[in-house]
Formats: C-alpha cells, structure tokens, sequence
C-alpha cells in the first residue's frame, strides 16, 4: 500500500472517528459554545465519505484523499469549524501535492493551515480554540527530522495535540461563541481542539 493508500485511510478513520465522538463532541459544545459541533464535523466527514468513494482506485496521488474532504467541508459545512478544518485539510493537501506524503511537506502543510486559520480567524494561542492543539502539533512536526517517517511524525504531533487539548480545558474562552460564556468554560476542553487531536491520531491504523 502507497501513500494514497494511507491518507484514503487516514481520512475514512477520521470519518469514522467524528462520527463515533459525535455526542461527547456536542456535549462539549454545549458546555463552551452553542451545541452544534459534534453535528459540524460529522456533516464534514458525511460528505466527504462519497467524495474519497469516487477518487480513482486510491490512484497515486496522496493528496487526493486530503483534497476531496478539505473540499467537502469548505463546500458543505457552516458553523465556524467547517471553513476551519477545510482550510487545514486544504493547506495539508497543497503542500503533500507539491513533494509527496514527506515529514517535510507534513510539516508545511500544518504550518501554512495554522497561518490560514490565524489569518481568517484571528485566534493566537491561549485563546481556547483549536489553535491550542494545532500550534503545538506544527511545531512537533517542524522539529521532526527528515529521517522520521510521516506516520511517526504524525503519532508525536497527535501527542503534542491532546496536551494541548488539556491545556484548553484550564482556559477560559476568548474567542467565538465560548467567549460569551467566559468563566463557566473554565474546566472544559474546547471541542475544536478535541477535533484536532482526534484528526491527528486517525493517521494510525486502528481508532485512537
Ligand atoms: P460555531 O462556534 O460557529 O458554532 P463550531 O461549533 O463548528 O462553530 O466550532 C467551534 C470550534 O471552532 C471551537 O471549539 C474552536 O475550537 C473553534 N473556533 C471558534 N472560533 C475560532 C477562531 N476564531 N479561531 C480558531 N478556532 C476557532
Ligand atoms: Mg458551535
Ligand atoms: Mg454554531
């Protein structure tokens, strides 16, 4: 199996993995913003189910996979996360077409979606938001050597993302919709971030 072999699959467990923490995902948006989270980012991977369906035999092209589901959910889903995760799966895709599923491009792509998402945004870090779990994780893969293949990068990003998940939970909101109910975020992990992390650990086979 290739490289299109590992995101086609990287992003049909994402799918799966939104899908099975889609009532934990809600709950903690009900907590820390407006409840509709977990329903966001299921619709994103429901539509990108049929788009990785129809991509040519897993092809050779391993940003395809990347490509169609960033499409999906910059095409199909509202809320603030949909436009969001399009974005990084979009920046994702760019840079793994332009050299290949290399730690290298991996570690491009996060750092040109966080930019993106920073730009259109304007969260910075500490501001509860999936920038917590996005930041830590670029800046794992950027230190990464090229000697360390894109699943190992992908493994110690994904670590680096769920410390910044707990970070979130000492937080309290600043931006978005959370911002509006400041001191009683206090405690609870921001979903966006949960969302990050669990993007991150999909890359390895098996449901994290
Ligand atoms: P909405 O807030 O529009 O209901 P979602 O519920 O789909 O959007 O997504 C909420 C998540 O989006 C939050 O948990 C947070 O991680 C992320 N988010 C919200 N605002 C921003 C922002 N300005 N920059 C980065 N991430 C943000
Ligand atoms: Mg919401
Ligand atoms: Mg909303």
């Amino acid at each position: 199996a290739g490289s299109a072999h590992f995101t086609s699959s990287w992003m049909r467990r994402f799918a799966e993995a939104a899908h099975d923490g889609q009532s934990l995902l809600t709950a903690l948006d009900q907590q820390v913003g407006d409840g509709d989270f977990g329903v966001n980012l299921t619709a994103g991977v429901e539509a990108a189910r049929p788009r990785l369906d129809r991509l040519p035999d897993q092809g050779s092209d391993p940003s395809a996979p990347l490509l169609a589901t960033a499409e999906a959910f910059l095409d199909e889903v509202g809320g603030t996360s949909g436009p969001l995760f399009g974005l990084l799966l979009h920046s994702l895709a760019t840079a793994i077409a332009e050299d290949g599923l290399t730690t290298a491009a991996l570690a491009d792509g996060f750092a040109s979606g966080l930019a993106a998402i920073q730009r259109v945004g304007g969260a910075r870090l500490g501001d509860k938001t999936l920038v917590d779990a996005l930041a830590p994780a670029t800046d794992v893969l950027r230190s990464t050597g090229p000697s360390t293949s894109a699943a190992d990068a992908l493994a110690a990003a994904a670590a680096s993302a769920w410390d910044g998940v707990a970070a979130t939970a000492r937080l309290r909101a600043r931006m978005g919709r959370s911002s509006y109910l400041g001191r009683r975020t206090e405690g609870i992990p921001d979903p966006g971030a949960v969302g990050v992390a669990l993007l991150l650990s999909c890359a390895q086979a098996g449901k994290p």
